[in-house]
């Protein structure tokens, strides 16, 4: 929100539909919940918006190019696929890519002074030139499904954990988009048990929703994601950066991706400006990005490992309804250290700021 501001956005974006969430209730032993507080922490940050605003990922993409469409070196070219670097004297010039057009293939080049990979969490870029990132296995995979919203449904995200698995309901307006946390690894077994055996476990575990599972038919309104969480020990060669999930795949844990993938985009416009505008743009100017940014990711990935231990691991053991351990409960109470984490998701180790 904090970028949005300083780009002359963020009131329009908040025109678009939307909710918002400045409280998260999690369970804790003995039956009751704690609240996790976001907008005291960020009010305390000094935050103008101190909430998280919830929008469906295509409206505000739409939104963003409508506005990037104003500039007149802007264009964007839909359904277009990377499918080559070129490459000359060691260096990245720019991409071949391929075009689906009146139902054949046409191949096409880009030649440009700097190519950004920001093609997300299957790089194509990335593999391209020859970059391996290191992996971490979070213990979680997530199902994505659809359900019925109704006129007198809660307006806030709801969720509950219990019985080895954990979901979330995430306010789409006319339906809710369900997140439900498995054990990595045992959507085979989930698969083979059939559908009535995880209709009955969604119903369990919220039976507010319990009269509307069976919206539920085929498994094919059911995705599969399979959680990774990765990170590339070089984000750049000569020509050549990688940002967002193509240089750092996150754990869903605290909702981050979006965050950091923006303030890589931010730190990039803001340190290679310059050099591009002076039509130069050295491997050294592009470690500068890498610099900026791979800390904040890697502490961030790093307070996610623990999250999944200490948390996640807990919820997903069969019949735990065990979610926060006493040390953490502890930590969400002392003044200092309970906005930590508010901050990390929020802002990150230090903040980004759009310069120009
Ligand atoms: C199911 C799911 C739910 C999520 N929920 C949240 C959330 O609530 N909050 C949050 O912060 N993060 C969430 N994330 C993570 C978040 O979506 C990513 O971290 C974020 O979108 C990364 O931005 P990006 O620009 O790096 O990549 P992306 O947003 O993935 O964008 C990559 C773009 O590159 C394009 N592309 C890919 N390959 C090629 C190619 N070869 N040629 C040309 N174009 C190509 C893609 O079509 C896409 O448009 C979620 C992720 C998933 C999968």
């Amino acid at each position: 929100m904090g970028t949005l501001e300083q780009l002359g956005l963020v009131e329009k974006v908040l025109q678009l539909r939307h909710t918002t969430l400045s409280s998260i209730t999690l369970p804790i032993p003995g039956g009751s919940t704690m609240t996790l507080d976001i907008e005291k922490p960020l009010k305390r940050l000094k935050v103008k918006y101190p909430y998280i605003v919830m929008l469906p990922q295509v409206h505000f993409l739409e939104f963003l190019t409508s506005e990037a469409e104003k500039y007149s070196g802007f264009h964007l070219l839909m359904g277009a696929r990377v499918e080559g670097l070129i490459e000359e004297g060691g260096e990245v010039h720019g991409v071949r890519y391929r075009l689906h057009e009146s139902g054949h293939d046409t191949w096409h080049e880009i030649r440009a002074i700097l190519t950004v990979g920001a093609d997300g969490r299957f790089s194509r870029v990335r593999q391209l030139a020859g970059f391996e990132p290191i992996k971490t296995s979070p213990p979680m995979d997530v199902l994505w499904f659809a359900l019925p919203r109704r006129p007198d449904d809660p307006e806030n995200a709801i969720g509950n954990i219990g019985n080895g698995h954990f979901i979330a309901f995430l306010n789409r307006f006319e339906y809710w988009q369900v997140a439900y946390v498995i054990p990595k690894g045992t959507y085979q077994q989930l698969h083979t048990g059939g559908l009535e055996a995880l209709r009955k476990s969604v119903a369990d575990l919220m039976p507010s929703m319990a009269d509307r599972v069976d919206a539920l038919q085929e498994w094919k309104q059911v995705s599969l994601l399979s959680v990774e969480s990765n990170r590339l020990p070089r984000w750049h060669r000569p020509g050549l950066l990688l940002i967002g999930d193509a240089a750092h795949v996150m754990s869903p844990v605290g909702g981050v991706g979006i965050n950091y993938a923006i303030q890589d985009a931010v730190v990039a416009a803001n340190l290679l400006t310059a050099p591009l505008k002076a039509g130069k743009v050295s491997d050294h100017d592009l470690g500068k990005v890498q610099r900026h940014r791979e800390l904040p990711t890697r502490v961030i990935q790093a307070l996610q490992a623990q999250a999944q231990n200490q948390v996640v691991k807990r919820a997903l053991q069969p019949g735990s309804g065990f979610l926060i351990s006493r040390p953490l409960q502890l930590l969400f109470r002392l003044p200092f250290l309970r906005d930590i984490p508010v901050r990390l998701i929020t802002l990150g180790l230090w903040p980004v700021r759009v310069a120009n």
